[in-house]
């Protein structure tokens, strides 16, 4: 990116200049530039793994973003940074986002659990582009971690090098695992894999333990899998033949192995909604210059209404996208917030809208988002796999309720107090932070948030009001729910929590694209801010109202009437912001 006027929609309302860094400048400018496209183009339909342009990468600088210097202090290693990276590789291809982006997750792991000759190990290995995988799921178990079957036999090696079991109260130098480990992003290509096995002896469910495997020979690569999104992507199986590794590749305390990956889990999913970013972002431009690009009838496609509708609303939906992933990653950058419930929201709502903004686009493109020759096709089933990994969509759903009941009785500060704090802090260096105790998730009050962001919202007040008015109809479902002891019912937690899920969307959209609740935030202006920026913040606020509505009247028909009224505003600015912009377009 040169400047700011070609920044990407989540560069522009990032509150943190961290994707101004010369490194991260040049990674984005190689991933821009049309050989590269054409070599990643080439890899993902060919499905070879894009090992020339990972190097490359390495070569520019990704090393000291991903591993810093090894023990250093890490000054690449925000939240903002690793997000910068993910959002220009995803928008170039999801298979190398999510190739490189494994490699935040597993060394968090690292970061927290290793000791430090281990940990300066992997980063040093990592800076020079020996990637790590985390190596969690099995097969027949998917996301029941807890019945993990691979398992590791503590023991010592004695003279002649051979392993030999330990009995139990012994203490073991070594241990050897056996099992098998499927769906390995990075299975086959990567050296270091954080490894989740239950260490024998220790038979509670969540006892799990987890190793560093350095790749050798005991490792088998049993099959490659071929993926509808991602295909370049090397998503492997492997086997643990009696592979055996010091005890002092111990990742965290023996059978303290799950919790340290929900942990870091946790976090991943703000990372994901980066990706989705990336993606809605290409979307945008794909999208765009195709409606630039051909006649039909004698005009050209931008003097179609029903082209430029899908056209807006993609570009509403980027905004919104892009609104919570920066959200998310100044939530996470921030020392007094607890993320797990903004990034559970965030990896929902980022990857669902997502999936709508890419329909969207595949409406004006037509045939061409069908043909593997085509761009677009790849963002049509690269959007697919980011609802899947880290949580499928009814995992984050189920964890979400239990946070989202919380908005009945909120503790915490409100967001706009929270947001207005962490703008100031030193942020979160994710690469140097221990395990610490798990703390409680933040989940600020959310309708008192909309309506505190009404009051400034100026010329989007009347949406902001009504999203408003559907948190506190949420608040009372959920108290209602909570009170009749019905909130175990997935089929009516789940609804509810995804109504939150758009409607802190809309908080988002609002207090991070829209300039004036972002100066009332005290961020600073959206970069290069654009005349119908307040168009895309009324049409985007309107649709995730509408989601929500629609939700919330699924739990309860009777609150329609009440309900009506703030549809008709929401359809109305909708519709409104449509005929705006239908008159207005094309604005090159
Ligand atoms: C491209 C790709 C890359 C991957 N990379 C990795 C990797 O690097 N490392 C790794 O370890 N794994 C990886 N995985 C595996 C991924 O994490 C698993 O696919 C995931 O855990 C889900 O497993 P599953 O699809 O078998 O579904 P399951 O977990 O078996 O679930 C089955 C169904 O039940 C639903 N469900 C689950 N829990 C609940 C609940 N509490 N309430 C209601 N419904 C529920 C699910 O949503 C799903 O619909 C990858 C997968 C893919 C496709």
């Amino acid at each position: 990116m040169s400047d700011e006027k070609q920044a990407s929609t989540w560069q522009r309302v990032c509150p943190s200049a961290a994707w101004q860094h010369p490194t991260l400048r040049s990674i984005a400018a190689y991933l821009d530039h049309p050989d590269t496209q054409s070599a990643l183009r080439g890899h993902e339909l060919a499905r070879t793994y894009p090992g020339d342009v990972v190097s490359r990468l390495f070569e520019l600088g990704l090393g000291e973003v991903l591993a810093g210097e090894p023990g250093g202090a890490g000054a690449l290693q925000t939240y903002h940074h690793s997000f910068a990276v993910l959002e220009r590789l995803a928008s170039a291809s999801g298979s190398l986002g999510i190739i490189i982006g494994v490699n935040v997750l597993a060394l968090g792991t690292v970061c927290m659990g290793a000791q430090a000759p281990l940990r300066q190990r992997i980063c040093a290995d990592l800076g020079q582009g020996r990637m790590c995988a985390i190596v969690l799921s099995e097969w027949a178990r998917g996301s029941d971690l807890r019945s993990t079957q691979s398992r590791a036999e503590p023991g010592v090696l004695d003279a002649q090098g051979a392993f030999t079991v330990v009995p139990a109260g012994g203490t073991p130098t070594h241990y050897r695992i056996t099992g098998t480990k499927d769906l390995i992003n990075g299975g086959r290509t990567n050296h270091w894999l954080i490894t989740l096995v239950r260490v024998d002896g220790e038979d509670s469910p969540g006892g799990l333990t987890l190793l560093a495997v350095p790749r050798d020979q005991s490792v088998v690569v049993t099959r490659r899998w071929t993926t509808l999104p991602a295909p370049a992507a090397d998503i492997s199986s492997i086997e643990y033949a009696g592979t055996v590794v010091p005890a002092e590749n111990l990742v965290g305390a023996v059978g303290g192995g799950l919790r340290l990956v929900m942990y870091r889990v946790a976090r991943a999913r703000g990372g994901i909604s980066v990706l989705a970013a990336g993606t809605t972002h290409r979307a945008v431009q794909l999208t765009e210059d195709y409606l630039h690009s051909r006649e039909l009838h004698g005009q050209a496609l931008y003097k179609y209404p029903a082209l430029v509708e899908h056209m807006h609303r993609l570009e509403a939906i980027d905004l919104a996208v892009a609104s919570l992933s920066a959200k998310t990653a100044l939530a996470m950058s921030s020392p007094r917030i607890e993320p797990a419930y903004i990034t559970a929201v965030a990896k929902l709502a980022c990857c669902s809208w997502a999936e709508r903004a890419v329909d969207e686009g595949r409406r004006v493109l037509s045939s061409r988002a069908l043909l593997e020759e085509e761009p677009f096709t790849r963002l049509v089933r690269d959007v697919l796999l980011y609802s899947v990994f880290d949580g499928t969509r009814h995992v984050v759903l189920a964890q979400l309720a239990k946070y989202v009941r919380q908005l009945v009785d909120p503790k915490e500060s409100p967001a706009d107090v929270l947001l207005r704090d962490a703008v100031g802090q030193d942020p979160v260096r994710w690469h140097d932070a221990p395990l610490p105790r798990l703390a409680r998730p933040t989940v600020p009050a959310l309708a008192a948030h909309l309506d505190w962001l009404a009051d400034h919202a100026g010329r989007c007040q009347s949406v902001a009001a009504a999203l408003g008015q559907l948190a506190h109809h949420l608040e009372t479902a959920i108290g209602t729910l909570v009170a009749q002891g019905r909130w175990k019912d997935q089929a009516l937690a789940f609804p509810a929590a995804e109504a939150a899920t758009h409607l802190e969307m809309g908080a988002a959209l609002l207090g991070f694209g829209h300039g004036p609740c972002r100066d009332a935030l005290g961020l600073p202006e959206v970069a290069a801010s654009r005349a119908h920026d307040d168009l895309l913040v009324d049409t985007g606020a309107a649709m995730l109202g509408m989601a929500a509505a629609e939700l919330l009247l699924q739990l309860n028909p009777d609150t329609a009437p009440a309900l009506t009224p703030v549809m008709g505003c929401l359809a109305q600015a909708h519709a409104d912001a449509l005929q705006a912009v239908i008159q207005t377009y094309p604005r090159r």
